[in-house]
């Protein structure tokens, strides 16, 4: 089915049409396809600055930015000319390189849970690598993840996992043994006296607590303060490893992640995104003493032919030191802000149930009126209405996550008449479907 736009999606409908005889769904990730919002996605063709251009011509606003990595947006000058110079050396070498430490000095200075870190290729490498750390450091096999939290497709992990798998009904993935998951405990986000009681009922047995400290996963849902404090308290109490998952809000939310904005600081860390300014970059990190586990300093092991890659490196560097220089957390929370004032004030007008959660450039527009703390509430969303909402918006130019379950992204790029086109075209589509 071609997309329900008004806009020609021809050659986008031909070439996904091609796709799908040879790539399951037509997508390389299931967060691509448009299934949630009942369509064919659009094939793109290139990125500039704020904006994506699919191969029928149009243009759009870009709230993507591939799901996190462009906080600059799309083909930064000194971010291409970084990888154009690398590229001059050659593509791996499967040896230590400059850029690799480099890269891991920037992480380190920058992250402050973090004092090493192991580069890998994305970031569920991340995530699983992490998982086995925290068990291998502590001797212990137990695993705590939250609801509507995703860490990547690691098995141990994709129980009650967010917006891909949520979007597509399938929390639990068909293929994962149960005794992947036997030792991971699932509880609700924001609820800190579930995670008191789990460490009751498993003292000593808890190996790490894995969460995002914002959610992006089941839309943008923001941690309440003290959930952060009780994770970190529990944790140091019991000889738990406490692991943040930074690979949407890392280097995103400030310079330090999400732990420097809130001021808890985990003893592990994934990240991913931004780190590779748009190449495969992951990387976890975290304390000295626990990172002295990993090989070949240590017995848990955790290897990649292509990880530290010179080019993805090259693209790291060059994000976070243009990320460094220019700081642009401030005029993304200010672009964030005047995003929300606008898409509230427009549902409002339109008497459209919506509450809206936001922190810094990443934003959600829930369409229920509840406040959404937690998958639970985050499920009592109108996804259809959001469906007809996100068609409403890219036929207007605006290119928004297909999923109610999925954070949007504001970039560096982005201006103010960027918002403002934005919050224009949602006036115009809220009113429309109220
Ligand atoms: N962790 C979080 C919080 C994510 O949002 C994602 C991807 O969206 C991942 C892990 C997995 O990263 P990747 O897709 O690079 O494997």
């Amino acid at each position: 089915m071609p997309a329900p736009s008004k806009l020609s999606h021809e050659k986008s409908h031909a070439e996904f049409h091609r796709a799908r005889k040879v790539i399951p769904g037509g997508v390389n990730s299931p967060a691509r396809a448009f299934g949630a919002v009942g369509g064919e996605p659009v094939v793109m063709d290139r990125g500039d600055g704020p904006y994506l251009f699919d191969i029928d011509g149009n243009r759009y606003i870009d709230f993507i930015g591939s799901w996190g990595p462009h906080i600059l947006g799309h083909r930064h000058p000194r971010v291409v000319e970084a990888i154009e110079d690398a590229l001059k050396h050659g593509t791996s070498f499967g040896a230590p390189t400059h850029l690799e430490t480099v890269l891991a000095e920037i992480v380190v200075d920058a992250v402050p849970s973090v004092e090493m870190v192991r580069m890998v290729n994305s970031g569920t490498e991340a995530g699983m690598s992490a998982i086995r750390v925290a068990r291998g450091a502590t001797g212990r096999d137990k695993v705590v993840k939250f609801a509507g939290c995703y860490h990547g497709h690691v098995d141990a992990l994709l129980v009650q996992a967010g917006s891909g798998a949520l979007t597509h009904g399938v929390p639990t993935s068909p293929g994962i043994p149960a005794g992947a998951t036997a030792d991971t405990i699932v509880l609700p986000y924001n609820d800190p006296q579930r995670l008191a009681e789990a460490f009751t009922e498993f003292e000593g047995q808890i190996a790490g607590v894995f969460m995002e400290p914002v959610v992006g996963n089941m839309g943008l849902v923001p941690p309440k303060p003290e959930f952060l404090d009780a994770a970190r308290q529990l944790c140091s109490e019991d000889g738990t490893l406490l692991g943040f998952d930074e690979v949407m809000t890392g280097f995103r939310l400030s310079f330090g992640g999400a732990q420097e904005l809130f001021g808890v600081t985990p003893d592990m860390t994934m990240l991913g995104k931004v780190i590779g300014g748009g190449m495969p970059v992951g990387a976890y990190g975290g304390a000295a003493h626990v990172m002295e586990n990993v090989s070949p300093l240590g017995p848990v092991y955790q290897a990649g032919t292509l990880s530290g890659n010179p080019i993805a490196m090259a693209s790291g560097i060059a994000t976070l030191s243009e990320l460094k220089e220019t700081n642009p957390y401030p005029r993304l929370e200010a672009l964030g802000a005047r995003f929300e004032q606008g898409l509230r004030e427009a549902a409002t007008a339109a008497g459209i149930p919506h509450s809206i959660g936001r922190v810094g450039s990443m934003m959600t527009l829930f369409f229920t009126s509840e406040d959404v703390t937690d998958l639970g509430t985050a499920q009592m969303s109108d996804t259809a209405r959001f469906g007809k909402f996100f068609w409403g918006m890219l036929e207007r130019g605006i290119y928004l996550p297909c999923s109610q379950f999925e954070a949007l992204f504001i970039s560096a790029a982005h201006t103010e008449e960027h918002i403002d086109e934005a919050i224009t075209a949602a006036r115009e589509v809220l009113g429309e479907i109220s």
